[in-house]
């Protein structure tokens, strides 16, 4: 094992909600999200016997209620969003619902729209459940992370925006909040939901809105009225790899968050920003992923007594990359030794017959066809925070 991957302690509880019928969320078979990215992630983890572990509960999803969705989004766009659904299956007359995001490209209508969005969005709030109800210390919704639904438009990729409902959830109960997104996309659904409310602070570190989809991020958006000083945001040049991410910890993500002391964090845990991610430009390796979570370990039961929801994100090598960086993630909370770990044979057959082409190694990686930036680039982005959005975070702690 390195010396910077220190495991978490065996045997605390953590709670998985997690089950195949969350898959029924798909777009279909050449769209770019695709379920495989966590179903050969827990293909993985159970193919080397890491759920076996005591203390590890898993938990079958449920749907959202009405109710629940409503401290989100508008009603208006649900209905849209259960008549896409009709529509898709031929039960009611064809219709433009564009003017919600959906029917495009990003998002175009399937059979089970509503029903499977409802499904992995009550999938988070039922293990941000496990934390608020002591049930557990840890909770993981790989489905989930479905960071750019917006209040009353769906868009990339995201029909309901399962975070911001769970984050609902905690607030309601009392609970103060920090939200901390690693997808390579900015996490502009949640941000924007909790714009202007104190009670959440909500960071997201992204490949820079100049270059990358949604086109927000940037340092200067701080939150507004209430809410400034509750948001942060780290905006990456491309090719920015695991030494300007942790860099980007270890100078804004860990101080923020604990001059925040939240009684609950709840990561975004996409891990789009691989080198061979084919839709982002960012440069970060396998190994990025155990640091980061051995990181987050120490810095959730420093500050919040080890309560820490993890959810998915994007992963756009859903055979390979995605499934092998959540597998090293969770393998590292759950107090397991990471490097040198052979893929099983069995996990590699499947990996192949659904499209990938893994090497041998969990932590191995191809050479980028890009080398890292390193983090020279970001040292004036990192000095700007500083000076302006995490001073306002700290004053605010203070006062
Ligand atoms: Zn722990
Ligand atoms: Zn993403």
């Amino acid at each position: 094992m390195s010396p910077e991957v220190s495991p978490g302690p065996a045997g605390e509880r953590f709670v998985i909600v997690y089950g195949p019928e969350l898959a029924l969320y798909s777009f279909g078979p050449d769209h770019p999200l695709q379920a495989d990215r966590y179903v050969l992630t827990l293909a993985l983890l159970t193919s080397l016997g890491w759920l076996d572990a005591p203390g590890i509960e898993f938990e079958a999803p449920r749907f959202a209620t009405l109710s629940e969705l409503l401290a989100v989004h508008s009603y208006p766009y649900i209905q849209a969003v259960q008549q896409g659904q009709a529509i898709a299956r031929g039960e009611r007359t064809p219709a433009d619902l564009s003017f919600y995001g959906l029917g495009t490209s990003d998002d175009p209508l399937f059979a089970n729209m509503h029903d499977a969005a409802a499904l992995y969005t009550g999938a988070t709030i039922q293990g941000m459940k496990a934390l608020l109800e002591d049930r557990a210390v840890h909770a993981w919704s790989p489905a989930g992370g479905q960071h750019h639904a917006h209040t009353a438009e769906a868009s990339g990729f995201c029909i309901y925006n399962d975070p911001a409902a769970a984050i609902a959830v905690a607030l309601k109960a009392g609970r103060r909040v920090a939200y901390v997104d690693f997808d390579a996309h900015h996490g502009d659904g949640v941000q924007a939901a909790f714009y202007e409310d104190p009670r959440v602070l909500t960071v997201s570190i992204h490949e820079s809105g100049r270059y990358l989809f949604p086109g927000t991020g940037e340092v200067t958006e701080v939150g507004k009225g209430e809410g400034r000083g509750a948001c942060l945001n780290i905006p990456l040049p491309p090719f920015a790899g695991d030494e300007a991410i942790m860099h980007a910890f270890d100078r804004v993500i860990e101080p923020a968050v604990r001059a925040w002391a939240p009684d609950l964090l709840l990561t975004q845990t996409g891990v789009d920003a691989h080198h061979a991610d084919p839709l982002t430009h960012l440069a970060a390796t396998v190994r990025l992923y155990p640091k980061l979570a051995a990181r987050l370990h120490d810095l959730a039961h420093e500050s919040c007594s080890g309560r820490w929801l993890i959810i998915g994100g994007g992963g756009y090598d859903p055979w390979d990359v995605t499934p092998r960086a959540w597998t090293a993630f969770i393998g590292t909370l759950l107090g397991r030794p990471v490097n040198d770990v052979r893929l099983p044979e069995d996990w590699l057959r499947a990996s192949r017959a659904a499209g990938g082409d893994p090497p041998p190694v969990l932590l191995e990686d191809r050479c980028p066809d890009h080398p890292p930036a390193g983090d020279k680039d970001l040292g004036p982005v990192l000095d700007e925070i500083e000076r302006t959005a995490l001073a306002e975070l700290l004053a605010r702690a203070r006062g």
